[in-house]
């Protein structure tokens, strides 16, 4: 055996032993779309490859959650915020050791860790340092959707995922090529209360030999419910808080988020400390060989 493919047996092996669902592996060449500050080597000088893991979330959490007569986000608002990121970062570290161990350098990426406004040559606001929803179409893990997630043959988009990145030159897979797993259905569009995707402005995202069409997305109106719990409906008021402060028309500024945090504050009162917003445009996406399934 190689020592790139005892390498990526010892990985894969690491993987398993920390629960991940999924492993993939993509040479830094499939990220030619993505900003050059937010490429593997603009974090790695001379990386090579880009090892991706996702764990699913359980399937009656991810499904049921604010749906019985519990009417509770409490478990999936924990496993979110504790269980699964932590769980899956934590995976990233082990692999990135075991990278060390075999003579190579490694750098785990974070999860949904983002700079609010326009970084020097980085135009886009909330934006991540590193794209794992790229680095996951690139590792073959799946496609992107139109709501520019991930979305695998085995569990949709029910999934958190990394990325770790180094200079080990490991063998890449293969891009997806099965079914389509986003028919352009527009469920999560039609999900979002925050009214945050464009489904007609959409982008042609080149991943590797691939492209993928993803809707215009409005950061601020989506940050506005997922980041700032600003939608009663959208998740909070199952936690006992109902205040919504909608957002005005045309462009959100910091004040505008500060201004409704107070109103927030005020109007909802200890409980709008401890509140959740469900992802719905990506818990209604459910791709064409998945919806029959019960
Ligand atoms: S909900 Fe439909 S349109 Fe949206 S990403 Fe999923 S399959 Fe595509």
């Amino acid at each position: 055996m190689s020592a790139q493919d005892t390498l990526l047996a010892a990985l894969r092996e690491t993987a398993r032993a920390a629960r991940i669902d999924l492993v993939g592996v993509a040479p830094a060449s499939r990220f030619q779309a993505v900003h050059p500050r937010r490429r593997p080597e603009a974090h790695l000088p001379g990386a090579q490859t880009v090892v991706v893991i996702a764990m699913r979330y359980p399937k009656a959490l991810w499904e049921l959650a604010g749906r019985t007569p519990a009417e509770s986000y409490m478990s999936m608002s924990m496993a979110d915020s504790m269980g699964m990121r932590t769980m899956v970062l934590l995976a990233a570290l082990d692999l990135s050791r075991v990278i060390e161990d075999h003579g190579f350098d490694a750098i785990p990426m974070p999860i949904d860790s983002y700079r609010v406004h326009p970084y020097k040559d980085i135009p886009d606001s909330w934006h991540t340092p590193f794209d794992n929803d790229v680095a996951a179409a690139a590792a073959g893990l799946g496609e992107l959707g139109l709501h520019g997630k991930l979305i695998t043959p085995q569990f949709g988009t029910r999934q958190q995922y990394t990325s770790i990145v180094t200079n080990a030159p490991l063998p890449a897979d293969a891009m997806y090529t099965g079914d389509p797993l986003c028919d352009g259905c527009g469920a999560c569009v039609k999900a979002c209360l925050m009214h945050a995707f464009s489904p007609d402005a959409v982008t042609d995202v080149p991943v590797g030999d691939r492209v993928f069409r993803v809707a215009k997305r409005d950061w601020w109106r989506c940050m506005w419910s997922q980041r700032f719990h600003l939608n009663a409906e959208m998740g909070p008021k199952l936690h006992g808080m109902n205040v919504t402060v909608d957002p005005p028309d045309g462009k959100i500024t910091d004040d505008d988020v500060k201004n409704a945090l107070r109103i927030k504050g005020e109007k909802g009162g200890m409980q709008t400390w401890y509140t959740y917003a469900m992802r719905e445009c990506e818990r209604a996406c459910i791709p064409p060989h998945m919806r029959t399934q019960g």
